[in-house]
C-alpha cells in the first residue's frame, strides 16, 4: 500500500546524513514559525510563498532535507523523494485549480538565484506567465 511506501521512504531519508546548517524551512516544518500550509503528508509540505511572484505562488519542500540543500546535491538515495515532490506539485496545483497551466521552478545555487538552501519547488500560476525568465 502507498502509506507503507511513504513510511519506508521516510525511514530511509531519516537515515541519510545532513550536516549542513538548518534553514528557515526547517522551522516551518517544525511549526516554530508560521506559514500558510496548503498541503502536508509524511514526506512533503506545501505552503504559500511569502513574497509571491505570481497570483498563485507556493513552495513544495521535503520535510526531511536529507542533505538536499539544493537539487545539485541529489544522489540515487533521493530519486523517490524527488518523484514524490514533483507529483505533490501537480497534486497541489490541481487543488489550487491551476487548470489552465502553471510553472514549476527549482533555483540551484548562486547563478540560479537560490537563497534558501533546503530544496524547494516553486509552483507559479493563476495568470498568464511569460518565457523565458531572466
Ligand atoms: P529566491 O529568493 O531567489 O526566489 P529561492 O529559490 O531559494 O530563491 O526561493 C526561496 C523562496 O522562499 C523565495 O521565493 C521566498 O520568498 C520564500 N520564502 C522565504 N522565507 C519564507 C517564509 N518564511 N515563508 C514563505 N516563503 C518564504
Amino acid at each position: 500500500p502507498h502509506d507503507e511506501v511513504l513510511a519506508a521512504q521516510e525511514a530511509h531519508l531519516k537515515g541519510l546524513a545532513d550536516s549542513e546548517e538548518r534553514t528557515i524551512f526547517d522551522k516551518i516544518v517544525s511549526k516554530e514559525i508560521p506559514a500558510t500550509v496548503i498541503y502536508e503528508d509524511s514526506l512533503a509540505l506545501a505552503f504559500r510563498d511569502i513574497n509571491p511572484q505570481a497570483k498563485t505562488h507556493f513552495l513544495v519542500i521535503p520535510k526531511i532535507r536529507a542533505g538536499l540543500t539544493r537539487l545539485s546535491k541529489s544522489t540515487e538515495d533521493h530519486k523517490a523523494l524527488l518523484g514524490h515532490l514533483m507529483y505533490t506539485a501537480a497534486l497541489v496545483a490541481k487543488q489550487e485549480k491551476l487548470d489552465a497551466g502553471y510553472r514549476v521552478v527549482v533555483n540551484d545555487g548562486v547563478e540560479g538565484c537560490q537563497s534558501v538552501y533546503h530544496l524547494h519547488l516553486h509552483v507559479l500560476g493563476g495568470q498568464q506567465l511569460s518565457w523565458p525568465p531572466g
